[in-house]
């Protein structure tokens, strides 16, 4: 493949079967899972390999080739056994017991050079248990997809799962939203954990109050080590857990909000225990700012639209408190989920100032700009990412001297008034120092490459027509290097 650094499979020893894989997991007993092996595929074509996700692994691109990749993450030899996580969840608001890993696994879990436990997922792996009458197969269209959602999602700052590897495999699927027959795929993900608020429902529906226990303990001591002191009692302790999920889920929201990010099938069983975001399907960045853009097809009434986002993550959290009430006190949850509104707006607040190239304001100011900013997007219609990357590519500390130059070809130029009026404003205050800290800040926080659906779509049409990759490597170095 393009992006490879190593062309051909020499038969050396595969440092990616060789990590020090640990059964974190695995060791809390079979009742979260089913043991289950991958598919044998027709073919195995690398189609992407993560190299910025390496060295997190303690790993140097340079030692492990695309045969490497293939052998673990496409033949899946070695390191077994795999888990199929058992989960429902709540879908569109109706709990549905019959879920879980249907077309993927726990392929191995290990520790970042961070000290931090991660797991390699896979999606497109084969059939489980969990499959129901589905083929537990990814399209490649799909692979691509989330690839590129991941990687746009980690530029903009979003907590989020990101891609290890994409292998083509050679198969012809059936799809109602896709033109079929399509082609196949299997994606590695690389994620905090794949425990979900609908692993917690599960354990719920079964009444096993030790289960829900048991793995409250591990995802505490796994991944909220700021409450894991276990001097503490244990009420207490999931209480704390709790509150900080709130505070999580409250920051990932906003984090998906500011980004124009709308993940488009935000059921229990997409909700990650750790707070991170993951499991790109239908997702779409918004084309402008609308919030009842809904991004899946299916979404008839918009209930995971863009603008709903905030409010069914915490409704999530409510339900949530279900399962959870085996071991901690309702009160004590209705209290931290009290928290919510406040810890979002303040962080959307802040991610939004950000971008525009602020570090913070006065309270009044700061909600000002930001509603200026809110009604001007709304009512131009603009591209949602491109604001941004305007703002970046047009900004200039000669803003401060002449409010004229603020955007100085935009039409119409009465719609942006208001906004520019406030925005010279603020500029009058700063020094020269701080001006040309904000053209950092712009850089840092807005990409100038926007994931809006078109763009993908010409990606994936150069790949589908003419099976030409290099427009999706090409976006894909693009989003990576930050432009
Ligand atoms: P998702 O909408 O991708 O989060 O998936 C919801 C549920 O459907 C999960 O239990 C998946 O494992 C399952 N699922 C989705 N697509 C397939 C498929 N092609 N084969 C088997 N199970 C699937
Ligand atoms: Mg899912």
């Amino acid at each position: 493949m393009t992006n490879a650094c190593n062309p051909t499979p020499p038969n050396s020893p595969n440092p990616l079967r060789l990590l020090d894989y640990e059964p974190a997991l695995e060791s809390l007993g079979d009742d979260y899972f089913d043991e289950v092996a991958a598919a044998e595929f027709p073919e195995h074509i690398l189609r992407w390999r993560n190299d910025a996700l390496l060295p997190q692994l303690g790993l140097d691109p340079k030692t492990v080739t695309d045969h490497h990749f293939i052998e673990a993450f496409g033949k899946f030899q070695g390191v077994r056994p795999f888990l199929a996580l058992r989960y429902h969840g709540y879908q569109f608001g109706e709990y549905n017991p019959y879920l879980g890993d249907g077309r993927g696994f726990l392929y191995g879990q290990v520790r970042g050079a961070d000290g931090q436990l991660y797991d390699f997922g896979t999606k497109g792996s084969g059939r489980t248990p969990h499959s129901r009458s589905a083929d537990g197969r990814l399209t490649l269209k799909g692979g691509v997809r989330e690839v590129l959602a991941a990687e746009a999602l980690h530029r903009l700052g979003v907590r989020t799962s990101r891609c290890l590897s994409l292998v083509e495999t050679g198969e012809q699927l059936w799809r109602g939203d896709e033109p079929s027959p399509t082609r196949s795929s299997v994606m590695v993900r690389f994620s905090r954990s794949h425990i979900r608020f609908g692993t917690f429902e599960r354990l719920h529906f079964f009444r096993r109050k030790d289960l829900i226990e048991k793995l409250l303990d591990h995802v505490i001591e796994q991944y909220y080590p700021a409450v894991a002191d276990k001097s503490v009692a244990p009420q207490d302790r999931y209480a704390l857990f709790y509150a900080e999920l709130v505070r999580r889920v409250a920051e990932l929201a906003a984090q998906w909000m500011a980004a124009g990010f709308c993940h488009g099938v935000l059921n229990t069983d997409n909700m990650s225990i750790t707070g991170e975001s993951f499991d790109y399907g239908p997702y779409a960045f918004v084309p402008t700012y609308s919030p009842t853009f809904a991004a899946a097809y299916f979404d008839y009434y918009g209930r995971y639209s863009y603008g709903n986002q905030p409010g069914i993550c915490r409704l999530n959290l409510e339900m949530l408190q279900g399962p959870l009430s085996a071991a901690i006190d309702p009160a004590e949850m209705e209290a931290a989920l009290a928290q919510f509104d406040d810890r979002y707006h303040a962080t959307y607040r802040q991610l939004m100032l950000n971008r525009l190239g602020f570090a913070e304001l006065p309270a009044e100011l700061g909600s000002d700009l930001l509603r200026l900013t809110l009604q001007l997007l709304k009512d131009s219609q603009v591209g949602y990412g491109d604001f941004f990357a305007e703002l970046r590519k047009q900004f200039s500390p000669a803003w401060r001297d002449d409010a004229s130059l603020i955007f100085s070809a935009a039409e119409p130029a009465e719609l942006l008034q208001p906004w520019r009026e406030l925005y010279y404003h603020i500029l009058q205050g700063l020094s020269n120092a701080e001006l040309e800290e904000m053209a950092s800040r712009l850089r840092r926080h807005n990409p100038i490459t926007v994931l809006v659906r078109p763009e993908i779509e010409a990606v994936w049409e150069a790949i589908a027509v003419e099976d030409n990759w290099q427009p999706f490597y090409d976006l894909l170095k693009r989003i990576q290097a930050g432009d």
